[in-house]
């Protein structure tokens, strides 16, 4: 199937002209006496509107990620470029998107808030897709199908060929969000993004960069794309203080590196523990840095671990999810504090 950027855009945002911010409009050229945004001559570096396209911070992404700087879009967390994705491909009240089911809430959630219907197709009784299923469940006005790989909740890596099967196949949109594909041992889309021109691959500085707070996600997708979501973007979207953290955190790479070597290998001693206790059914294997259970009783163990002061995720209620838990890699003492208090438990 072939892919046509502009058919697959809305009307408003392909004709838009963006928002000219004074950071822009001199570009280029030396300057010393900023007098052109009405900001405070006083109270430094703060006085002053941050870089509208980050073009440090996507300067060391680029050699981090191995994407070139244009390919690279950043957000208020991915759940900003989430958002956009709606904005920039879906007419509300006549398009819809297609999800897997079950996975991250916020693609229904931004569905709802932009008024796009949001269809869902069932994974098998691995938590695995399948293409024709996927496809079969789009129409003409299906702008955007989402996959989640490793899935959240569901811990799994989804099939790469029926991946590449739904990407070489649908004329919209297929975004490919791997906000914890550095937990996982197979190759990322993120590195083949030049080979589909209808993907979008999100990531994010929430997971394994350890910087949930300072709300950073990323998008790699075409030049076209990115120039899409730069358009519609508010134009400060990411502030100085964050760009600042993320240029700091993208000089500690060994840092992190350790922290992802440290969370894989808990990984797989949490989840073999867990799997023993009496009361767990099923571990299902993950390629994230979290692990689903299945357990007898979920809602009694989840209060339980509350009441000894210990937080996972209940997801008992979550379609194909009944009776399982959501349980976050820690430290290992974290870990180990877990798995006690279930030995305890009675
Ligand atoms: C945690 C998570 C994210 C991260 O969202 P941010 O807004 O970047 O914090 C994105 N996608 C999935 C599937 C996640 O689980």
């Amino acid at each position: 199937m072939s892919f046509n950027l502009e058919n697959t855009v809305r009307p408003n945002i392909w004709k838009l002209k963006p928002y000219s911010c004074a950071r822009d409009e001199f570009k280029g050229r030396p300057a010393r006496v900023f007098l052109d945004a009405n900001e405070s001559p006083y109270n430094g570096p703060y006085n002053r509107y941050p870089d509208p396209l980050q073009e440090e911070v996507k300067a060391r992404l680029a050699k981090v990620k191995s994407v070139p700087a244009e390919n690279i879009f950043l957000g208020n967390g991915s759940d900003e470029a989430i958002d956009l994705v709606y904005r920039i491909f879906c007419n509300p009240q006549k398009d819809n998107v297609v999800a897997i089911e079950p996975t991250y809430g916020m693609y229904g959630v931004c569905a709802d808030i932009n008024d796009v219907e949001y269809r869902t197709v069932l994974l098998d009784d691995k938590y695995q897709v399948n293409a024709d299923k996927v496809l079969a469940a789009t129409d003409a006005n299906t702008k955007v199908i989402w996959l989640c790989t490793p899935n959240n909740p569901t811990g799994n890596l989804l099939d790469r060929n029926e991946i590449e099967k739904i990407l070489n196949n649908f004329g919209g949109i297929v975004v490919v969000d791997e906000a914890y594909s550095d937990f996982a041992s197979e190759r990322p889309f993120r590195l083949d993004i030049e080979r589909w021109p209808n993907i979008i691959v999100l990531n994010t500085f929430s997971k394994a960069w350890g910087c949930a707070s300072i709300r950073l996600g990323m998008a790699f997708a075409s030049t076209e794309i990115i120039g899409l979501m730069n358009k519609v973007k508010y134009p400060y979207n990411i502030n100085m203080l964050t760009q600042q953290k993320a240029l700091e955190m993208l000089n500690e790479l060994d840092r992190v590196n350790q922290w992802v070597a440290s969370v894989r290998a808990e990984r797989s001693k949490i989840a073999n523990a867990f799997g023993e206790l009496p009361i767990c059914e099923k571990v299902y294997p993950t390629d994230a840095n979290f692990f689903l259970a299945r357990v007898k009783d979920a809602n009694a163990i989840y209060n339980y671990l509350i009441d000894n002061g210990v937080v996972v995720r209940n997801r008992n209620r979550v379609t194909l999810c009944g009776n399982c838990l959501r349980i976050t890699v820690g430290t290992p003492g974290e870990n180990m504090e877990l798995i006690a208090a279930m030995r305890r438990y009675k």
